[in-house]
């Protein structure tokens, strides 16, 4: 194994409602970089925060509360991204695994999107949470200062002031961050394109990531204004610009290439068999010629089912000569024929859900006019 796999190489540590939940090795480093920063912060300085003061601490006191506080925000971390996962599901999308990476997190949807309403929902739901936590967190510090818990105190005050960064930050207009899957969603309303709305939230997400780029230099070299980690802030932004704007490069990448790219471009002519032929012809005459997984059936250009080899398998060999193919394709469906004008983007989607692996292609006369295997389409 390659050093860099290695380094990215992801656990899974649990699984909440089924969903797999990973972390890469990264994520302990950034667990263990926050523990520290915490815990020497409550060290060496007295915290006054409002009315509350609580003193330099005692080390052992100060790395539990670093643990506590640390423990406290990746979980909100999850949560964030959990709340996500959830709403997908109640908008019937499937839910592949959740990922928190140094960066934070990301809830992977194994379907597209269906519909801007859906997308915007799933979007929102992520901040909603952290403002909510927020808001919990900050409940926390009210009960705390009745009773006088400094300690407490500045711990549920980190996680709420956390919480709310989170919440902020994921709101920015910009692709891949919430905010700008938003702002795709709003876009694809408006258009009905959704290629060319993640293409603009795209652009958008590369300038925001830009900002926090330079906002991170700034912090380094600004004369005046220096927050009390400097070199720590300057160089997180700056990581985490550079994370972004890589994601947001290669999504508006993906999108040009795609929008550009139909069915009608990638299509090869349709290998054509009739209902009636019977499986053994079709095993002696016609796999031999053309390898394929796949065929369509049709009847003088017109598209009755497609036929999958894997269907075939369990049917034994002796009922070869009196089985026609029409009584073991599967009938035709919405999945299994596109126009040449859709584009292999979701041309691949369809193909991937429809069963067979492969899609016909049929023109605004209904006739079939061509035919697509997944397996056979250059990666784009
Ligand atoms: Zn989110």
């Amino acid at each position: 194994m390659r050093f860099t796999q290695a380094f990215n190489r992801q656990l899974t540590i649990a699984r909440v409602y089924g969903i797999p939940v990973r972390i890469d090795y990264r994520w302990f480093a950034v667990f263990a970089l926050s523990v520290w920063l915490i815990e020497s912060n409550l060290q060496s300085h007295a915290m006054q925060l409002g009315n509350v003061r609580l003193p330099p601490l005692p080390s052992a006191t100060a790395w539990i509360l670093g643990v506590l506080t640390t423990a406290g925000l990746f979980l909100s971390v999850f949560g964030h991204e959990l709340s996500h996962a959830l709403m997908a599901r109640a908008e019937g999308i499937e839910i592949e695994e959740i990922v928190l990476h140094p960066f934070g997190g990301l809830a992977r949807l194994r379907t597209e999107l269906q519909n801007p309403r859906a997308e915007l929902r799933i979007a929102a739901a992520g901040p909603a949470a952290s403002f909510l936590f927020a808001m919990l967190a900050f409940g926390g510090t009210q009960i705390a200062a009745l009773g006088d818990y400094a300690a407490t105190f500045v711990v549920f005050f980190l996680i709420a002031a956390g919480n709310l960064l989170l919440a902020l930050f994921n709101l920015l207009p910009g692709y891949p961050l919430d905010g700008g899957r938003v702002l795709r969603a709003i876009l694809w309303r408006k258009s009905g394109n959704i290629k060319e709305a993640t293409r603009m939230a795209g652009i958008c997400g590369m300038l925001i990531a830009a900002m926090l780029v330079l906002f991170g230099i700034y912090i380094l070299i600004a004369p005046n204004w220096r927050p009390s980690q400097p070199y720590f802030m300057g160089g997180w932004s700056i990581l985490v610009g550079l994370f972004l704007l890589d994601t947001a490069a290669k999504v508006v990448k993906g999108a040009q290439v795609a929008r550009l790219v139909t069915v009608g471009d990638a299509m090869s002519p349709p290998i054509v068999i009739e209902p009636e032929l019977s499986v053994i012809r079709l095993v002696d005459d016609i796999l031999p010629l053309h390898r394929h997984t796949s065929f369509p059936v049709a009847v003088n250009g017109r598209l009755q089912g497609i036929l999958s080899l894997e269907d075939l398998k369990s049917l034994p060999r002796e009922r070869w000569a009196n089985t026609k193919v029409h009584t073991v394709m599967r009938p035709i469906q919405p999945s299994f024929f596109v126009e040449p004008t859709t584009t292999l983007e979701s041309a691949r989607e369809l193909m991937k859900d429809n069963g067979v692996g492969s899609i016909a292609v049929i023109n605004a006369r209904g006739e079939l006019i061509g035919f697509l295997h997944s397996g056979k389409i250059r990666r784009t």
